[in-house]
């Protein structure tokens, strides 16, 4: 299979071919057809394999399909669990959306808000965030997840023991006008099992 063979926006796939990319990896060959079909998806994948172009190349294909009216609203939201991994995917979107008319804006702890407090004031179509970060945010109601429509939670069991699986049911809670969720991790226990019993509907199981 290659890319140019995927239902994708012409401009993503000419991103990716700028990069190098020819045939999907194992993963975003099982991910994207039913991701972009709109189905949940059970993604048992590590770093490495190609799982964030998996989320990435359907997320943007999906916000060029629904222009902006009026003000942008964040409709794709990534929780993933430490800043390395944050910035990882911002520059990801960045390269695969590059020439397309999506902001995407990443949040993480660790240092001041304000030029971050800054960008989403500007407006964003996609976040990337950490939890703790997040959540703070939207305490100081500096941040409105009311239009999100795509959830990725990424590195699940990576969040569970970093001790942020509370934090991701509160982020989950916020998440009204969700209609589509992914969940990432590279191994399966049985609090993650439970977790994505509870946040997926009918989902699609893939492995890297
Ligand atoms: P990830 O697992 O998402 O961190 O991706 C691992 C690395 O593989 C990144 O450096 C990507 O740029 C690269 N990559 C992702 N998909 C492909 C692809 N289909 N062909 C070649 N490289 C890729």
């Amino acid at each position: 299979m290659k890319f140019n063979e995927l239902p994708i926006h012409p401009s993503i796939l000419k991103n990716c071919q700028r990069m190098g990319y020819t045939t999907p990896t194992k993963i975003q060959q099982k991910a994207i057809p039913p991701v972009l079909e709109g189905r949940d998806l059970l993604g048992l994948a590590q770093t490495g394999t190609g799982k964030t172009a998996a989320f990435a190349l359907p997320i943007l294909d999906q916000m060029m399909k629904q222009p902006q009216k009026g003000k942008r609203a964040i409709k794709a939201l990534v929780l993933t669990p430490t800043r390395e991994l944050a910035i990882q995917i911002v520059d990801n979107f960045q390269l695969y959306g590059q020439g397309l008319p999506l902001k995407t804006v990443v949040i993480f702890g660790g240092v001041k808000q304000g030029a971050q407090v800054d960008q989403l004031k500007k407006g964003a179509d996609i976040l990337i965030a950490t939890p703790g970060r997040l959540l703070d945010l939207v305490g100081q109601r500096l941040l409105d997840l009311s239009q999100v429509e795509i959830f990725v939670l990424d590195e699940a069991d990576r969040m569970l023991d970093m001790g942020f699986i509370h934090d991701v049911k509160r982020v989950s809670a916020l998440l009204v006008n969700k209609k589509q969720t992914l969940l990432f991790s590279a191994t399966m226990p049985k609090e993650i099992a439970g977790l994505a019993a509870s946040l997926l509907k009918n989902p699609v199981r893939v492995e890297a």
